[in-house]
């Protein structure tokens, strides 16, 4: 029932439209017909003119009346076209190897100048952690020979004299 609602829109605007048109053919034929039939005979070229452009003023009225409703309708009906192709984009996206399934799909990069988001200039530098741990030295060689005894060690004293690593 609430498928294919643009289509729907469209359709109502296009059967207003006709009514409408439909309707101002009506009322000029009533104008002309009452005005002749029954009203003033000096008049009669007055009720003709009139019923005329009330028949021509019908399209015009009835295009007024319903091209909003119509656009309403198209921009429905393409919303829910992008929607599908947007759906197959990422299905196919999806399907190609390496893609990540929680991986939005990114906006074209702007073209121009104006479309581009101004570049954020950031005047400072990021302050230093003062929580994070200090930067790691270069690894020292873990062998190490004793200046008291020459004994190779890798721990923090020698395992022969005792002494601390220096
Ligand atoms: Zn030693």
């Amino acid at each position: 029932m609430f498928k294919n609602c643009g289509g729907k829109i469209k359709g109502l605007a296009i059967l207003f439209f006709i009514l409408t048109i439909l309707l101002f053919i009506a009322g000029g034929i009533l104008v002309i017909v009452l005005g002749t039939e029954y009203g003033y005979h000096r008049y009669e070229g007055y009720y003709i003119a009139g019923g005329i452009v009330l028949m021509l003023l019908g399209p015009i009225i009835a295009w007024l009346g319903t091209i909003l409703l119509y656009g309403y309708g198209e921009l429905v009906e393409d919303t829910e076209a992008n929607r599908k192709a947007n759906e197959e984009i990422r299905q196919i996206l999806l399907s190609m190897p390496g893609t990540q399934p929680t991986e939005p799909v990114r906006p074209a990069p702007a073209q121009n100048a104006y479309d581009r988001p101004p570049e954020r200039v950031n005047p400072m530098p990021p302050a230093p952690d003062a929580f994070a741990p200090p930067p790691e030295k270069p690894a020292q060689s873990t062998v190490w020979f004793c200046r008291f005894c020459g004994k190779k060690n890798d721990g923090a004293f020698c395992i022969n004299c005792g002494k601390p690593r220096s």
